[in-house]
């Protein structure tokens, strides 16, 4: 009887620990991740797989701007300020027309280079991607893939940032901000191109406007750290023991 007892208390334990380890790692990943990264994680805890980033992809992103309101923005946009990219340049955005493919852009979005004196990308009336010169020559090819799908982010979320940024949300455009990176990260994943280019795009974007004086936004931006640990848990829950992710 005594002997019995024991073993239940052991099998007990025993089943305490293996319950409660998946719970303790969870809650680890939680603490390590910070706030904003924790709760923007839980959002994409269902996708565990190349298909299910495939199919979350598709089903989740919307229609194209229609014709005639892309037309009437170009009609807006300022006849000067566009820059001639270099042979160097336009090697560079051969390199993004993966991505633009890949999200059924490739004919949609118009991109422009502009002469302005942040490193500056950014996706104008969900339909014209507008590259800063000091971007271009910033980025390596992988990072400019890699930030132009974090761009296409954007359109995922559009109307959620456009009120943000209304009201003045800083919050919630930190919290938006991570499921374009989400996006992003994806997209390289399925791509089968390396989703670290987008940190190191990023970092390097913010490096140079950090220096430029340039830093009426980063408010809007979770930390760098922030952004690693997010993406990296991303990457770790999709491609599983595949991940072989360096430091
Ligand atoms: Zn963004």
């Amino acid at each position: 009887m005594r002997a019995n007892q024991g073993s239940l208390q052991t099998a007990a334990m025993f089943l305490l620990l293996v319950v409660s380890r998946p719970a303790l790692a969870r809650e680890a990943e939680r603490t390590s991740l910070g706030n904003v990264a924790s709760r923007v994680i839980q959002e994409f805890e269902h996708i565990n797989s190349l298909a299910g980033a495939h199919e979350y992809l598709q089903s989740a992103r919307p229609g194209c701007i229609p014709p005639f309101v892309k037309a009437r923005l170009l009609r807006t946009l300022p006849i000067t300020g566009e820059a001639k990219p270099t042979a160097n340049g336009r090697s560079k955005l051969s390199a993004i027309d993966s991505v633009l493919e890949y999200h059924a852009r490739k004919t949609v979005f118009v991109v422009k280079v502009i002469v302005v004196n942040q490193a500056f990308m950014g996706l104008h009336g969900r339909s014209i991607l507008l590259i800063s010169g000091r971007a271009l020559e910033l980025l390596t090819a992988e990072e400019l893939r890699a930030v132009v799908a974090h761009e296409i982010g954007h359109e995922y979320f559009w109307e959620d940032y456009q009120s943000a940024a209304r009201l003045g949300d800083p919050g919630k455009m930190r919290e938006l901000e991570l499921r374009c990176d989400a996006v992003a990260a994806l997209t390289l994943l399925i791509l089968g191109t390396d989703p670290a280019a987008l940190l190191s795009g990023v970092s390097k974007l913010e490096s140079y406007n950090r220096l430029a004086g340039a830093t009426g936004n980063v408010h809007c931006y979770v930390s760098m750290k922030e952004r690693t640990g997010f993406v990296r848990a991303l990457v770790a829950k999709v491609m599983g023991n595949r991940n072989d992710w360096k430091d």
